[in-house]
């Protein structure tokens, strides 16, 4: 039988090219091997696997056998590169709610095609960025090139994963543009999520086939039956051919690689038209610039090409192409239908944004691909380095992150406050979170960040039309007409006990009710379009509190609307503190302004003197504290003895004031600028 679907192949035509950068890679010393070797072993691997993940072996004997089988599928994943007609391709990609498995089920397919051997995995291949494993969501997209032997005939399969983030939705529906089916996993014990309706909605769109798959049926608390019920009300996907799998137990994986094959379809031939690729990610590598990562739609691509991005205009030779298993092997040339990456010397991702349609320099598609946006930050905040000589500092580490991501933008920003620093856009509050985190932990620096704000529309008296994402800029009442902000359209899917909760939570952020329905019978969605700057900071914290960590979002922007907002300053020791003021709206602005400033007392270490904090409407002050004078000898109580005793007190002291900015002759410290995002509790 071996022998019968070796004879199928046709010719290896490259294994690898002779430029494949380590010279010692197993993969180079398996080029030597006969083929039929490499497919004898595919076929026991096969044989083995069906056993495995049957799961009538005793303990002892699974364990030895998934040795065997690792050795063996190690070998047989191996010979993955060799070329196989473009009908025995599939692309997909895995849609899925945080924590319904997608890494691990992804995984898992990485090691039953041994595409990864059992001993290089790391947990969790796909996320293999420190932050992603951290925090297990996947911020980064990455893809892999699997081989997979299905009734004798070897198939290439592509999974491109896709970042789990609503931040990154539109990367989501790029990778999506790139398959043409994509696994629906589901938590049998935890039904359809908000996000993962949303990410079925774009898979849709794209014309995908979907797969439902439902996972975890080793828990004791699945319920599978009824998730494939909710499945199909709630999506309206026929789940007659559901699969139901645990891919931490590796029950249903062969069923899901078989289903790929069967029902996902191969792509269209198109290798004669002028070559096409969607980027669906990117990534800047220091030694080798840009890396993209692209599908073929049409034609081919060869090394050394002169390559166009029809977005950005830029042209640039491809040094170096080649495909992802995970790791990157060079090839030839990658034909319509393959998924993989090029590097050419691509000096920012800016140059290479994901959704650009990438052609051949002389020979021009006539029209890019569809679907391409340009990156648009929804949220900015201040960054400020408390030490203002590190200033050179955070601009270089902000142009090096930039490299690295598109969606990034940064321009500088003085106040008279804070100093010199920079205002930062981002996509949303996670892709703040993590351009914040990176710049401390990767550049050592020490940052004070303001609270975020959303970009508002103004209309002047004069008829301009300004937009500001600095509310310290926003002009003053007398010069502007009209500001409208940004709204978005939200979906809430919550157990029916939470319901009264949410609503009162999106009541208070100014939310206006649209719809409820009822999904399954204890499982309800809500729909709500409320302003995004009130969705800005605990919104996501405050749904999973008041539902027990049940509920899930997705939201989506809608548009401006015209809204009745005023700028409320902060002043702290009779010093105007631009980076807290912010915009409110009328209804709210008082109990705001009562709520900041008790809540400023309480995070401003006292002084050696008095100090009034003040919150003001123009020249109004609509709500006043005051922090009473202390001084705090820390020196006290060391009544003799060394003087090295004193002073390592002293440090002591002054390492407790690192992350606080000095307002005057007051230290202000770090979550004193963040103040506005959690006044919750006084605000109700
Ligand atoms: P992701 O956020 O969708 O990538 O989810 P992960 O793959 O990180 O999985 C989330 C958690 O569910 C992890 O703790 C996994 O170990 C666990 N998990 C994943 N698949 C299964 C399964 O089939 N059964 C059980 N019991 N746990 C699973």
């Amino acid at each position: 039988m071996a022998m019968a679907y070796a004879m199928d192949l046709s010719p290896p035509t490259f294994f690898l090219s002779p430029t494949s950068s380590s010279s010692s890679s197993p993969l180079r010393r398996l080029s030597s091997l006969p083929i039929s070797t490499l497919h004898r072993h595919s076929n026991r691997k096969l044989q083995i696997l069906c056993q495995a993940t049957a799961g009538t072996q005793p303990q002892s004997q699974s364990s030895n056998l998934s040795d065997a089988n690792s050795k063996l599928s190690a070998r047989s994943g191996q010979d993955r590169l060799l070329k196989v007609p473009i009908s025995k391709v599939r692309n997909f990609s895995i849609i899925a709610h945080i924590d319904h498995g997608k890494s691990t089920l992804a995984d898992k397919l990485l090691q039953v095609t041994g595409t990864v051997q059992n001993r290089d995995m790391k947990e969790q291949f796909l996320d293999n960025m420190d932050l992603e494993r951290e925090r297990g969501i996947t911020i980064k997209l990455q893809a892999a090139r699997m081989r997979y032997v299905y009734e004798d005939t070897p198939y290439c399969l592509n999974l491109i994963d896709t970042p789990g983030h609503v931040d990154f939705s539109y990367e989501v529906s790029r990778s999506l543009a790139a398959c043409e089916g994509a696994l629906l996993v589901v938590d049998a014990s935890q039904g359809v999520e908000a996000q993962t309706l949303a990410n079925v909605y774009l898979a849709l769109e794209n014309n995908l086939e979907i797969i439902p798959v439902v996972n975890k049926i080793d828990l004791p608390g699945a319920e599978p039956e009824q998730v494939l019920r909710e499945i199909e009300e709630v999506i309206g996907l026929d789940c007659s051919k559901a699969i139901l799998c645990s891919a931490k137990e590796g029950i249903g994986i062969t069923e899901i690689l078989n289903a790929i094959v069967e029902r996902i379809p191969p792509p269209p031939e198109t290798a004669d038209k002028p070559f096409r690729a969607l980027i669906f990610d990117s990534y800047y590598d220091p030694y080798r610039g840009v890396i993209v990562y692209f599908r073929v739609i049409d034609g081919k691509v060869k090394k050394g090409d002169r390559i166009l991005f029809m977005a950005s205009g830029k042209d640039y030779f491809a040094d170096e192409i080649g495909v992802l298993s995970p790791n990157q092997i060079q090839v030839d040339e990658l034909y319509a239908g393959e998924v993989g990456y090029i590097s050419a010397s691509i000096r920012s991702v800016a140059d290479a944004r994901v959704g650009d349609t990438i052609t051949n320099f002389s020979r021009k598609a006539e029209s890019s691909l569809p679907g391409y946006e340009e990156a648009t930050p929804m949220v900015f905040c201040g960054l400020f380095p408390v030490d203002a000589d590190q200033f050179p500092d955070l601009r270089d580490a902000l142009e090096k992150l930039q490299l690295n991501d598109a969606a990034l933008k940064f321009e500088p920003e003085t106040s008279s406050a804070m100093g010199f620093g920079f205002r930062c856009g981002f996509l949303g509050l996670l892709h703040m979170e993590i351009v914040q985190e990176r710049l401390e932990r990767e550049y050592n620096l020490n940052l004070i960040t303001t609270a975020p704000s959303v970009v508002y529309k103004v209309h002047t008296v004069n008829g301009d039309t300004t937009m500001c994402s600095n509310p310290s800029l926003l002009p003053q009442p007398g010069l502007r007409k009209s500001v409208e902000e940004p709204y978005v359209k939200i979906e809430l899917l919550t157990p029916k006990d939470y319901i009264g909760a949410l609503m009162e939570l999106a009541q208070d952020r100014r939310g206006e009710f649209k719809e409820m329905k009822y999904i399954a019978e204890n499982r309800a969605s809500l729909l709500y379009e409320l302003p995004l700057a009130e969705m800005v900071g605990d919104f996501f914290d405050q749904l999973k509190s008041r539902t027990k960590g049940y509920a899930s979002m997705e939201y989506s922007v809608i548009g401006y609307r015209e809204s009745d907002l005023i700028k409320l300053d902060i002043l702290i020791n009779a010093e105007l503190v631009e980076p807290l003021s912010t915009i409110v709206h009328r209804d709210k602005a008082y109990s705001v302004g009562r709520a900041l400033t008790q809540k400023l007392k309480e995070l401003i270490p006292r002084q050696m003197f008095k100090v009034p904090i003040q919150a003001c409407i123009g020249s109004k002050v609509i709500a006043s504290e005051a922090l009473s004078a202390i001084r705090k000898d820390v020196l006290a109580k060391c009544y003799g003895g060394d003087i090295s005793r004193k002073k390592k007190l002293l440090k002591k002291q002054a390492a407790g004031k690192k992350r606080m900015k000095a307002i005057g002759r007051v230290d202000v410290p770090q979550e004193a600028f963040m103040a506005v995002l959690k006044l919750e509790k006084e605000v109700l």
